[in-house]
This record gives C-alpha cells, structure tokens and sequence, in this order.
C-alpha cells in the first residue's frame, strides 16, 4: 500500500480525535525521521518533547530488548529490578524522596492530584479541599487531568468535572493569592507552560508561589512531563530556580518512547498521604518501561545531556530571534532551552504543512504557536538546517 491508501485505511479505521499530518512515519536514526515512502525529514518536534536521546539509540535499543527477553511484566504485587532501579535514579535526579510510576502524564497528574488531596484530607479531615490551577495550562485527557487543565474548549463538552479547582493565571502571583480560601490544599502549575504556548514561570512567580503554599500550608505541585528531563538544561526545570516542589510529574522523555511516567513526592508528603489501598496500576512501573527509564537516566548522565542542551540552546535562541527579525509575522519568541515557540499574527498549520513537504516536522502549541521541542541531542548544524527551511515556508 501507498502512504494514501494508509491514510485512507486509518480515516476508516481510527476514532478521528487528531487532524493528522499526511504522512506514515516508519523508522527514524538520530534526529531524522523517515516515511514509508523512505522521505526523510528534520524533526523538531521529538513525538513532543519525547525522543530525547533521537531515534534508534543503539544502548537504548539493546537494553529493551535484553528485558523483553528476560521478563515484561510482573503486577506490582512483586518488586522487579528494573523498577527500583529507575526509582533509587530518579530520586537522584529528581532529589524528590518517593516515586510512583505510571504510564502515562495524564496519569501521574491523576496520581499527584489524589496525594494532594489525601494529604489535606489527613491533616484535617475534611473532603472539599480545593486545588488552584492556571489557565492556559495543559495537564492531560482523563477526567482528573483534564479538570485542572485551564483550557474551557478541553473541558466543556465534559462537564462536571471533578469539583473544587479554581483557576489563576500564571506569572500572577495576586491572581493565586486572590484564589486561596480556607479550603485551599494545593497550588498546581507547569513550570514552563508548554501547550498553552511555551511560557516559562518568572522566577518571582515561583519562588512567590513556594512562599504562599509554605505561609498558608498548600502543597506546591509542579507539572514537569513537558518541560522536565533536561530540556531546559535542567533535570527538571524547577532546579534553576531554587524552589522545590512537594509533588512533581514526569513523563514524555522519562522512557523516551516507551509509555511511563511518574509522581514523586518529598518524605513529608509521602510519610501523610497514599497508603496500601490508596492507588493503583497494573501496568505502572512494569520492568520494560522501568528498563527503559533506567536506561535514559543512565545515558543522560553518560553523553551530557544537560551540559550538551545548555550549550546549544543559547544557539537554538539566537537563530530563532533573527528569524522573528526578518519577518515582520513572527510577534515573540519565548521558551527555556529546548523548548521554545515562535507567535505569528496568523494561524502557523499552513507554515507547518509547507515545512513537511521540504523535510522538516514541527508542530504548533496553540494555533498561532510554533513549537521547538527536537531531540535533546541537536547539534547546531541541525539548528542551521532547520532555521534555512523554515525561513523559506515563510516566505512563500
Ligand atoms: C503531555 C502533557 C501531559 C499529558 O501527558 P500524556 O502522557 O499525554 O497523558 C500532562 N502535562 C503536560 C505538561 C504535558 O505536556
């Protein structure tokens, strides 16, 4: 079959919930992707903020293949090596006290969500504890997820939600102190906004944040499955900023490709919230996705992954600020590290359709948005590259 043909089969076969890019992806090598018709092309895209370490890593692959063959799966009624591994790991990098792993973001939102509350419910005993959240965030598709997701279109057609979120606006600390009652438990924030549009918290906002959770006695809980995993130049983007949160979420890039992601949270929370009975999954944490997060941490650490994006990141902004300079279209440039955007005075598909046809994947963040989020492995010339096409599909 051709690529049409496929794309023809999938219309008729998936739920259409995507406007899909017209192409079938097939194998990808380092930071390029190729279709089944064997077109090449530049990918800054990742699987969204995904392949950290690029495509068909050789350690990586190995190590996957090496579980499978030993054992997939176990239930949590068991310990398995890999999984406490990747936990002793991530509390390494994460310096968070206790993990839970899920497979997905949404999930470890869901997770975080009920550790806050379960903590509030413990301290006083009652159960209309309320969570503030940010508009214009993006926390995932379930139920839990989606009701602090700031985003009125997600939700809508949904309602109810689950009750008692109220929303603030990020990098407005009075908007968060405006929304804190006596039944406030938890303050939950992306530390860079990515879906919403690449918006970065102001280092006042957060540490202001931390601040009011520590006066009033909220959990601060920060959302790091976009904007974690090195790709601001930090572990986790909180790091840079001298705050610590009593809950994070990690996913995306934590199993670069295999589905996993994870809620952690410090001693004091974990020692007063979900207990035996509490939580659950059949899947979470199983040794494959386990051996996979094992070994991106252990990669990361080897190849210098933060050093490398701290180093190139300077250079992906510089590029991308002379593209704003050059066309009057490009209103700001905003974003940390390797996770930048680019706001048009127009919606950017039509930019982004034309880049696919020259060899170059990009998606958008919000309908005026392009969104910078490659693989964390980029090398200038890759920044060269990508920088000759795009200011080409915008000046046709
Ligand atoms: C992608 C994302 C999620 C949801 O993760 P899924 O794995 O798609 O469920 C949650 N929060 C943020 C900040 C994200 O970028």
């Amino acid at each position: 079959m051709n690529m049409q043909e496929y794309i023809q089969e999938a219309e008729a076969a998936l739920l259409h919930t995507y406007n899909r890019y017209q192409i079938v992806l097939d194998r990808g090598r380092g930071v390029y992707l190729y279709d089944i018709e064997g077109t090449k092309y530049l990918d800054f895209c990742a699987g969204i903020a995904v392949f950290a370490l690029g495509y068909h890593n050789e350690e990586y692959n190995h190590a996957l293949k090496a579980q499978i063959d030993k054992l997939i799966h176990t239930s949590n009624y068991y310990y398995n090596v890999p999984a406490i591994e990747a936990a002793k790991k991530l509390k390494k990098v994460s310096g968070m006290d206790r993990v839970f792993f899920t497979n997905s973001g949404a999930e470890a939102v869901e997770g975080a969500v009920k550790a806050a509350r379960k903590y509030a419910y413990l301290k006083d005993g009652s159960t209309d504890h309320e969570i503030i959240a940010m508009n214009h965030s993006f926390h995932g598709r379930t139920m839990g997820a989606l009701s602090v997701t700031g985003n009125p279109k997600y939700r809508e057609p949904f309602e109810p939600m689950i009750g008692n979120i109220r929303f603030a606006e990020m990098n407005d600390l009075e908007s968060v102190k405006a929304a804190v009652t006596d039944k406030t438990c938890a303050v939950l924030l992306e530390t860079v906004q990515g879906e919403g549009g690449m918006v970065p918290a102001t280092e006042e906002f957060l540490k202001g944040v931390r601040a009011l959770c520590d006066e009033r006695g909220l959990l601060l809980l920060l959302d790091e499955i976009q904007c974690g995993m090195g790709r601001t130049g930090y572990m986790y983007a909180w790091q840079k900023y001298g705050v610590k949160p009593d809950i994070m979420t990690t996913a995306k890039a934590l199993g670069c490709g295999v589905p996993v992601g994870a809620f952690l949270m410090t001693e004091r929370v974990g020692a007063a919230s979900l207990v035996a009975g509490d939580h659950g999954t059949t899947y979470g944490g199983n040794p494959l996705a386990c051996a996979a997060v094992d070994k991106v941490l252990d990669l990361f650490e080897a190849n210098h992954i933060l050093e490398h994006v701290r180093e190139v990141a300077p250079y992906l902004e510089q590029r991308l600020e002379e593209l704003k300079e050059r066309h009057g279209c490009i209103l700001e440039r905003r974003g940390a590290g390797l996770m930048q955007g680019l706001v048009f005075d127009r919606p950017v598909r039509e930019i982004i359709d034309r880049g696919l046809e020259e060899g170059l994947i990009l998606i958008n963040a919000g309908t005026d948005i392009i969104r910078f989020v490659p693989p964390l492995i980029i090398t200038h010339k890759h920044i060269d590259e990508m920088i000759d096409i795009l200011d080409d599909c915008i000046e046709e």
